[in-house]
């Protein structure tokens, strides 16, 4: 990765060296051009001033040299002799002579070449003309665009790309190591070797911190499924191990009076009657516990299509109907006031408040009261029976918690009634509470309008 990156760095810069030559080079070509264009036009007048005036061919030399300085200008004989030089230091006439621009000027009458003469830094345009083929008429125009490109610009360019590369060197390796550095995080934190905890996504460059809080965010989701997950696999080998101990309870009594009725023939008929009794008692015991099992199985079969506009004060009605054997055996009356509608599978709420107003019943008091309070979004079912201890009430809601195992079983109770009732508002985004205090009744609080 950081290899892949100063790579590309490397390469960036090279690129941008290149394109500086590259367009440097050009300039100059284009400036060499429109020298040339103006050499042959120097050259063009310079020939018709030397024909109209041939006395004094020095003056004359100098006067087109000064005319376009640095230029330099030579009238030579086509057999080498010089005969006037605008320039200060002398010049070879046989080197003069074997110049291209002159061997096509005696060929052809005119020639132009450009020629680095006399080394890299010395390079000039040269244009000569043969004169009514008597004389040589010579121009060298040095071309102090490349001796200043070569001696001042080019180390200029250097110089300042490697200001460039250093300045961008310095500024940018901080920053490539911190995002080498975070990449390498997250590789860390995906592949495991990293704990989530160790990582802050404030210290991320604000670019890479969105992808690092997501990826933060999947690891906590997929932890915490893992949890619940866990809880649920607990949860599901508990609830696996009480059912069967529940379950367990009753059938060893069933057996043991069974054995009992079997072993003792001669047992008398009240006897047997008591033991037939404790045998059905039980019975019906494995069986509430398994319609409540089956029940709280029911909940997650529910389906939407299922649902409607659910009454509440008339299944509260129906509820306290069904339960006015066991309400009239403890002489409590019970009440149905106000009214809510909910949006609900109706069995539900049957369920609902068939648990609330059963354990209302079953752990009221002798010739006490069920009331049942609707108003809209609430329900409430207050008895002023045993009550419940500050400690238990947050448990109640677990299955098979009993506050009082043996008492509570013996009033009929399965254990699993609240974690049922619990469920189905669970179910319905609602919430449910107890108040109570002991001794002095519960009120059972169902709140349709809260979410959990
Ligand atoms: P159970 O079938 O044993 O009643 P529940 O889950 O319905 O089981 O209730 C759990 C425990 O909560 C009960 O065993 C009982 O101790 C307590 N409880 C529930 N409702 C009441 C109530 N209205 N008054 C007092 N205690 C209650």
């Amino acid at each position: 990765m950081r290899k892949k990156l100063l790579r590309s760095y490397w390469i960036g810069n090279a690129l941008t060296l290149l394109i500086v030559v590259v367009f440097a080079a050009v300039m100059l070509v284009t400036d060499i051009r429109t020298d040339q264009g103006s050499l042959m036009a120097i050259l063009n007048t310079a020939s018709a001033w030397t024909t109209e005036s041939s006395s004094n061919l020095q003056e004359l030399a100098d006067k087109i040299a000064s005319s376009s300085p640095p230029l330099r200008v030579t009238f030579i004989m086509p057999n080498g002799i010089i005969l006037a030089d605008s320039g200060k230091e002398d010049q070879d006439p046989q080197k003069l002579m074997k110049q291209e621009e002159v061997v096509l000027a005696l060929r052809h009458g005119i020639g132009e070449d450009f020629s680095l003469r006399d080394s890299l830094l010395h390079p000039s345009l040269n244009a000569a003309m043969l004169l009514d083929g008597r004389l040589i008429l010579h121009l060298s125009n040095p071309i102090e665009e490349i001796k200043h490109l070569v001696t001042v610009y080019f180390p200029l360019i250097v110089l300042m790309f490697l200001a460039m590369i250093a300045v961008s060197h310095w500024l940018l390796d901080p920053v490539t190591r911190r995002v080498v550095k975070q990449l390498e995080q997250v590789r860390d934190l995906l592949e495991g070797t990293t704990s989530r905890d160790q990582i802050n996504p404030e210290h991320f460059y604000p670019e890479l911190r969105p992808a690092m809080e997501n990826i933060l965010y999947l690891i906590d989701r997929l932890r915490y499924d893992l949890v619940q997950i866990s809880k649920t696999q607990d949860m599901q080998r508990d609830f696996v191990d009480n059912s069967s101990h529940e379950l367990k309870s009753p059938l060893t009594s069933i057996t043991g009076f069974a054995e009992m009725l079997y072993d003792e023939p001669e047992l008398g008929l009240a006897q047997r009657q008591e033991y037939l009794g404790y045998i059905l008692e039980e019975c019906q015991r494995m069986i509430a516990i398994i319609n409540d099992i089956l029940m709280l199985e029911r909940q997650d079969q529910r389906k939407i299509g299922e649902m409607a506009r659910v009454d509440l004060n008339r299944v509260a009605n129906q509820v306290a109907q069904a339960l006015s054997p066991q309400a009239q055996q403890k002489d409590i009356a019970i009440t149905v006031q106000g009214q809510c509608h909910v949006f609900a599978v109706e069995q539900d709420m049957w369920d609902l408040l068939r648990n609330l107003m059963g354990n209302a019943v079953r752990y009221g008091r002798q010739g006490g009261y069920v009331k049942v309070l609707l108003s809209e979004g609430r329900l409430e079912v207050r008895d002023n029976g045993i009550g419940i201890a500050r400690e238990h009430r947050e448990r109640i809601f677990e299955k098979f918690y009993r506050v009082d195992a043996a008492r509570d079983r013996g009033a009929g109770g399965t254990g699993l009634g609240l974690a049922i009732a619990a469920g189905i508002t669970n179910r319905y985004g609602a919430a449910i509470h107890v108040e109570s205090e002991p001794g002095q009744g519960a009120c059972f609080i169902v709140d349709f309008v809260r979410k959990l």
